[in-house]
């Protein structure tokens, strides 16, 4: 593994860091602060985003993307992390990309792949990930939606929650069940357009971080699809929800690796700066410790991150190295996001400040994607086989 960037990939990792520190994530304490989404505010840079070219990085060029490898990709979204402190944004961004049109580009028909993919990477359409239930989010094979044949087509029925961007989606990756005596096998994974009568959406869910993209449910009452609306082989859903949580695991916190970088710059920039007992707090070694821990943290999410991406631009199978990355970035980015706050003392508890924020916008990493518990078995199991 050589993980030496190109002229390019520097080139772009440069200019996708200012893009994003000129452009995005304006007002974002007053925004994060009120808790209620402000559409036009994410809304707008979601489309600078798309201009620049953020969804289209991975996906071919006849889709309407950019066609690079994974590797390039994801120094682009970690790039944008550090330049973006909407970690609500970039999170949304990246469930987008790793969730929804990963699945399309590996499972979908080609008609399907020519309906979504183009608009999807230029901004016009927003895409949702939706399989986690009230009663199944550890356990999805428990999930309840169905999907029963009627006609040319199928009758979903059933309310997926927690979904992100949910409440603004123009179309959602339903996870449903055309056969529960089959229990996992019985799943199939369906493209459903949001405009399609039954597909409700209920007013979004308050959160406790990430609060400036919006994420509620989906309520699926009689919702009758067209039988081409179905992604992959009937049945084939469980291996579809896998094959994109394999994605998501290794790529979702691409952007918090920037994130993280971002705040270690800060709290060594304050360190040095804030005088204390007249020196600066980084001559006291319990501080320049939390510095050393969290740069600690960093270098191994990073490499966790480019290892994962680089199996996968090589085609080999990552499993294992999707989990121990997704269960270490997200334990990673809460511990050093505590720190952040301990050396900011006082200040890093304040609001107006944006130091606390990143603590609760991280504490969703340790559940979104499969819970740290989950990862740990995921891991075992994997270790066992
Ligand atoms: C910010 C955020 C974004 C999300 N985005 C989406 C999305 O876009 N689409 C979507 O479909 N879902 C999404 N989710 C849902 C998420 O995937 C689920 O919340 C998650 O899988 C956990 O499921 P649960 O909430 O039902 O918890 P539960 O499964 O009820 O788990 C509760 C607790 O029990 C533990 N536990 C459960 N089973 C086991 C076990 N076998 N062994 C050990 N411990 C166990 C868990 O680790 C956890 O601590 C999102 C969640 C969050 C917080």
């Amino acid at each position: 593994m050589d993980f030496a960037l190109s002229l390019e990939q520097q080139q772009l990792q440069k200019d996708t860091r200012s893009f994003a520190e000129r452009e995005l994530g304006c007002n974002l304490v007053q925004r994060d602060a009120n808790g209620a989404v402000s559409e036009r505010y994410w809304r707008e840079d979601w489309r600078k985003c798309a201009e620049i070219g953020i969804l289209a990085l991975c996906v071919p060029k006849q889709y309407g993307g950019q066609g690079l490898d994974p590797v390039t990709t994801i120094i682009a979204l970690e790039a944008l992390g550090y330049g973006c402190p909407d970690n609500g944004l970039t999170l949304a961004l990246n469930g987008q990309i790793w969730a929804v049109q990963a699945p399309i580009l590996e499972f979908g028909s080609d008609a399907q792949k020519e309906r979504y993919l183009p608009g999807l990477c230029d901004g016009s359409l927003l895409g949702a990930h939706g399989a986690t239930e009230r009663e199944s989010g550890s356990n999805i094979a428990g999930l309840k939606s169905t999907a029963e044949r009627k006609g040319d087509g199928f009758v979903l029925n059933g309310v997926k929650t927690y979904v992100g961007l949910a409440p603004a989606c123009d179309m959602a990756i339903i996870f449903a069940s055309t056969d529960p005596s089959k229990g996992p096998w019985g799943v199939s994974a369906f493209l459903v357009d949001a405009q399609t009568p039954g597909f409700e959406r209920p007013p979004p869910q308050q959160k406790m971080g990430l609060r400036t993209v919006p994420m509620g449910e989906i309520v699926l009452n009689d919702c009758w699809v067209p039988a081409s609306a179905q992604l992959g082989r009937a049945g084939a859903g469980s291996a579809i929800f896998q094959h994109a949580m394999e994605w998501e695991r290794s790529f979702i916190f691409a952007s918090h690796v920037g994130s993280m970088n971002r705040q270690l710059d800060e709290c060594v920039n304050y360190a040095n700066e804030r005088m204390v007992f007249g020196q600066p707090i980084d001559n006291f070694q319990s501080v320049s410790n939390r510095l050393a821990d969290m740069r600690l943290r960093l270098d191994s999410a990073q490499l966790l991150l480019y290892r994962a991406a680089w199996l996968k631009a090589q085609g080999k199978p990552s499993a294992l190295e999707a989990a121990l990355a997704k269960l270490h970035l997200s334990e990673a980015f809460v511990a050093s996001s505590l720190d952040a706050i301990r050396i900011h003392g006082g200040r890093g508890y304040l609001s107006e400040t944006g130091v606390e924020r990143d603590l609760r916008d991280a504490v969703g990493g340790v559940i979104y994607s499969g819970t740290s518990d989950i990862q740990r078995q995921v891991i075992a199991k994997l270790l066992k086989s």
